[in-house]
């Protein structure tokens, strides 16, 4: 790909995203495009980030650490937020604290106590995350059921070291997008009624939903974070990864 190419891809996800929000009476300030460059080389990220974006979305650990590291050393580079979006293993929580600004895909008790405990060892006060739903209902996707969000939400909140953000779901992969729109409504819901218990550390600000496929309608229900990968990037090879 053109180095010219990558940013005009940007932009032109950034313009949907502004006109996603108008149509639906919000301000383009509050979402925030997540730039998903897993698979895809550091130099790409570097570019990016010089022409000003600072969010990064990664799904496997170890490429995460690996581009994390680059970037840090790399001190030219401009400073950027990494987004862990993929399905974390309780083993692998200390590559990902301390890497991810926020870490997306918290599915099970087991996993926050464990992000919990390793921050309270690296003197972390606070690990930011979301809950992912399984609003779907896959048997191939992670992410807990909608009824069982409440329990869980609750549980991580009651840890010393978490502080819930919001949630987040990878809806199903769909021909139309609008096929997605009552999902994202329905996490908009959900979101809501959480937010109404007004726990303490679950402010449940953030609503992580919305890929190439349909982040635009996702941004019409309410998403603070899409995550886009394939119309910024272009197309993954995953045999040259
Ligand atoms: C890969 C990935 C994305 C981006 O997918 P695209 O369809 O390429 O935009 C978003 N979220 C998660 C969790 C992913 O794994």
């Amino acid at each position: 790909m053109e180095e010219q190419e990558l940013i005009v891809n940007y932009e032109n996800v950034k313009r949907r995203v502004a006109a996603a929000c108008l149509r639906a009476g919000r301000r383009p300030e509050d979402v925030t495009v997540v730039a998903v460059s897993k698979t895809k080389p550091f130099a790409m990220i570097r570019e990016l980030a010089a022409h000003g974006v600072q969010d990064f979305g990664e799904n496997y650990v170890q490429e995460l650490a690996s581009k994390a590291d680059e970037q840090a050393a790399d001190t030219a580079a401009k400073p950027v937020r990494w987004h862990f979006i993929g399905h974390l293993q309780t083993n692998k929580v200390k590559q990902v604290i301390g890497r991810a600004a926020l870490i997306h895909s918290v599915d099970s008790v087991h996993l926050a106590q464990a992000l919990s405990k390793e921050a309270e060892k690296r003197g972390i006060a606070c690990v930011d995350i979301l809950i992912e739903i399984n609003i779907g209902q896959e048997a191939s996707k992670s992410g807990v059921p909608e009824d069982a969000a409440e329990e869980l939400v609750k549980a991580a909140a009651a840890l010393p070291h978490l502080c819930v953000r919001g949630l987040m779901c990878i809806a199903p992969f769909v021909d139309d997008p609008e096929e997605n729109r009552q999902h994202f409504k329905r996490m908009a819901q959900l979101r809501g009624r959480l937010q109404a218990l007004a726990l303490p550390n679950a402010p449940l600000t953030e609503l992580s939903m919305g890929m190439t496929g349909d982040f635009e309608v996702a941004v019409e229900e309410g998403a603070t974070l899409v995550r886009v990968g394939t119309a910024i990037f272009g197309a993954r090879d995953y045999t040259v990864k």
